[in-house]
Formats: C-alpha cells, structure tokens, sequence
C-alpha cells in the first residue's frame, strides 16, 4: 500500500535530515524544504520532492507543498523543523540576530503549519510536528530571544491542539535538550559558545539525530486517535 506524503522544513541537516531518512526507510515519499539543495540532493532518497525553500517565504511553502501533493497525494504529516539560535548574551546581542530568530523560529513555524493545515481539516486527518526546545519549557540567561521564539511555539503548538483536536488533526510539539547537528553553527556570540560546549561536554555530549527522527516516527505511527502531546527528550546527563 502507497504510504501519505510527509513534509519536512530544514531537511537539509540534523534533525530534519534524520526525519527524512527514517520516514523514507519507512516507505514515505518525502518532500524535504531547505536552502542548501546540495545537502538535500547528497541524500539521494527515493520518492523525495526536494524545494529551495526559505520559511519566511509563505508563498514558497505553499507552492512546494502544491508540487508534492500533486505527485504523491496530501501531506499527512508536517514537521515544521527549520530553526536558527543565535544565542547569546543579550547585553551586547545584535537586533538583527533576534529580527532572524523571531522570523525564523516563530513566523517560519506559522507559515509551514498553515500551508497544510486546512487540508488537514478538511480530510479530518493528519499530524503537525512542531519543533520547540527545552528552552521552550524553561528559560536560559543567554538564550533570551532563542527561548522567547520557541515558548512562542509552546503556546501556539498547545492552542492548535486543542482547535484542531475536533477535526481529528494531531499536534505534537517536540521539546528536545542538546542533540548533535549543526545548530551550534548559528551562535555567533563567543563567550556564549564556549560556555555551551562547556556544559555540553559535561553531560557527556548531545544525543544522535537519528533518535529523535525515530521518536517523531514511532509517534506518526500511532492509530490517529492517539496522540502523543509532547516529546521532551535529552541526554540523561543533562539536568538544565
Ligand atoms: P541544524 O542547523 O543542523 O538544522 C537546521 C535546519 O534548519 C537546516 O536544515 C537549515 O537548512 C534549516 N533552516 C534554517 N533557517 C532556515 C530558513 N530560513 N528557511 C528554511 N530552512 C532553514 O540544527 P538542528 O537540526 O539542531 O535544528 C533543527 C531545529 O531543532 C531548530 O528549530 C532548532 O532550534 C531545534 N532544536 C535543536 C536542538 C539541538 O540541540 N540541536 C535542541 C532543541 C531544538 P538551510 O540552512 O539549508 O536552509
């Protein structure tokens, strides 16, 4: 049997990239929305739709997830994954660095749910996988905006579950602690950096990408009546 078609924002790397392999493993035609084609391509993965895709560009979200449905069917389950952190202290943090995450984080999110969400309604089916954080539970000193952006997406994530719960859709919101990709890329701030890797090298180092990817499957794979609110996964090392 054909499975649905599922939709990933920052496939390109790290946890959006383990998403789409194990979907894909799992027999999903994928479509995979980024900016870096190249990384996406170098995944070379069956039944995959790959778009140049920037979040903050509804329009471009909206046209990718036509072109895929009109070769594999609906999207049954999107992962609203992009997301930047430029953490720093926010004493001497650029503006700019929080314009990113703000636009990025939160209004990228939006726009990636909205695209499927009608849909979903109208065929009383379907899952949204909304990526927080830890620091979407709890408030770090030199992660403010970061933390700000992904309490946004606590609140929205919560109140979308219970609109959509009587049309039968599934919203999951996904809050993990340190997990290894290349997240750390966007910190710009040095001292915030260091003091990261400190404290990451303390609790012995972030979990593997692909354990999250499993998680989010093993929760699609769920009967549609049963939903698993929140994944909060972390190191068992880490205990802030
Ligand atoms: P990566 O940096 O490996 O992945 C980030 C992904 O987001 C990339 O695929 C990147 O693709 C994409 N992205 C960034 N900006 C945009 C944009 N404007 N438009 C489209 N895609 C974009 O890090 P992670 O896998 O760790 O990050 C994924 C999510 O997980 C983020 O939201 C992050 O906040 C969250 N998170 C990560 C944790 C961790 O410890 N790693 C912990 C908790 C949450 P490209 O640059 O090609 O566009």
């Amino acid at each position: 049997m054909t499975k649905p078609l599922v939709a990933i924002t920052g496939a390109s790397s790290g946890i959006g990239e383990a998403t789409a392999r194990a979907f894909s493993k799992a027999g999903h035609p994928v479509l995979l929305m980024a900016r870096r084609m190249d990384r996406m391509e170098a995944m070379n993965l069956p039944n995959a739709v790959l778009r140049q895709v920037d979040v903050r560009d509804r329009d471009a979200i909206a046209a990718a997830v036509r072109d895929a449905e009109a070769i594999h069917g609906p999207v049954d389950m999107m992962f609203a994954n992009a997301g930047i952190a430029r953490l720093a202290d926010i004493g001497r943090q650029p503006p700019e660095e929080w314009d990113e995450m703000i636009d990025i984080n939160t209004k990228g999110v939006m726009n990636t749910v909205h695209a499927v969400m009608k849909g979903m309604m109208e065929r009383r089916h379907g899952t949204l996988v909304m990526m927080s954080s830890i620091a979407g539970r709890k408030v770090y000193p030199d992660h403010t905006v970061y933390c700000g952006t992904k309490f946004f997406v606590h609140a929205v994530a919560e109140s979308l579950r219970e609109y959509l719960s009587a049309h039968d859709v599934r919203v999951i919101v996904l809050s993990p602690g340190v997990i290894e990709t290349e997240v750390l890329s966007g910190v710009l701030d040095e001292t915030t950096l260091a003091n990261y890797k400190s404290n990451k090298a303390k609790m012995g180092g972030g979990i593997g990408a692909e354990i999250v990817g499993d998680l989010i499957l093993n929760a699609y794979q769920l009967p549609q009546n049963a939903l698993v609110q929140e994944i909060c996964l972390t190191p068992t090392r880490q205990t802030y």
